[in-house]
């Protein structure tokens, strides 16, 4: 089997963003050396509208100077150890503004359905314009901030005028609604890969761009009890490397998680890597043959980097092979 690691390289959205060293650079350090030392190829998905923001405000903020030099030099070195660097959008950053050395976030912003379809547009080309010079090559695969692609159009649109060719997006089985967040991907298939044109939940043969979506868990409400003791009760191993605050989670969906099953990307986010190895049997036992998988930097922590390692030594035991997105596109096509 095809196993595809993706990271989403952002702070975090919360009421505190964290740090570029302890949510991005320390995490994914942790992260290459418990694979394999650096063996396996993540594709990670850069959140360029923040460093486009970065990259504006720079010459009047010192920190941000700091900030945007050391990014640009992890990108480079991530690029040149072989990881797949793409596409990842959180648009409120281009309204968001640095104030008495902290970030002052934009609320009204945070998808793009937000936006005129003409600002996304924009937005989305001046982000990858900035993240494709700074690695060297243009960028072709997408991923949402928060989830949230849709409207289709809206995405087909700046797909058009960005010259994306595939998205990354879907949580096939789901959908969510809040102010930060609002995606329906109930009817997406379960696919390794699938052509889509005019609704990203529908396969077309001849559809002009690509989906990839996660692979999906279903978990059981026993766990989120398990998460909530782990909050609670906080260990060492159970904490998180970045130094920031998460977007708060609706009241509602946290009673509905610890009461009902619900799907999850299979994922290496903190305690959610406990169910790890037992999402790979599944789908191993089900005969998939890609295993597309979500993970935070900034949501590591000594347990879920611990588990990472578990997994790759495992896997690549048992004769699975890691691939990069692009990768995998190369193989559909073949
Ligand atoms: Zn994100």
């Amino acid at each position: 089997m095809d196993i595809c690691i993706t990271l989403d390289y952002e702070l975090f959205l919360g009421a505190k963003t964290g740090t570029v060293k302890r949510c991005l650079i320390e995490p994914l350090e942790a992260f290459e050396h418990a694979s394999r030392n650096g063996q396996v190829f993540f594709t990670i998905f850069v959140d360029a509208t923040y460093l486009y923001r970065i990259f504006q405000l720079k010459e009047k903020e010192r920190d941000l100077a700091a900030d945007y030099d050391s990014l640009v030099l992890h990108l480079q070195q991530l690029k040149e150890h072989g990881h797949d660097i793409q596409l990842h959008i959180h648009p409120h950053w281009a309204y968001s503004n640095y104030c008495n050395g902290e970030w002052v976030l934009d609320h009204d912003h945070y998808k793009l359905s937000d936006l005129s379809p003409d600002e996304a547009s924009r937005i989305v080309a001046e982000s990858k314009e900035l993240l494709d010079e700074i690695v060297g090559y243009k960028t072709s695969i997408f991923r949402a901030g928060g989830f949230s692609a849709q409207p289709t159009n809206l995405i087909t649109k700046i797909f058009n005028d960005s010259h994306i060719i595939a998205d990354s997006t879907v949580c096939p089985g789901t959908k969510y609604d809040s102010a930060q967040q609002q995606y329906d991907y109930v009817d997406a298939p379960h696919a390794q890969l699938y052509r889509f044109s005019d609704d990203i939940n529908q396969p077309q043969e001849n559809g002009k761009f690509l989906e990839i979506p996660f692979t999906m868990h279903h978990v059981s409400p026993v766990f989120h009890w398990k998460l909530a003791f782990n909050r609670l009760f906080p260990s060492k191993v159970h904490k998180k490397m970045g130094d920031g605050e998460s977007v708060k989670t609706t009241s509602e969906s946290i009673v509905e998680r610890m009461t009902r099953f619900y799907d999850c990307p299979v994922t290496i986010d903190g305690y959610k890597a406990n169910f790890l190895m037992a999402a790979y049997k599944r789908v191993k036992r089900n005969g998939c043959k890609q295993l597309t998988i979500l993970g935070h930097p900034k949501l590591a922590t000594p347990y879920s980097v611990g588990m990472l390692e578990r997994f790759v030594g495992a896997t690549t035991a048992a004769g699975d092979k890691f691939i990069t997105l692009t990768q995998a596109i190369h193989e559909s096509k073949a």
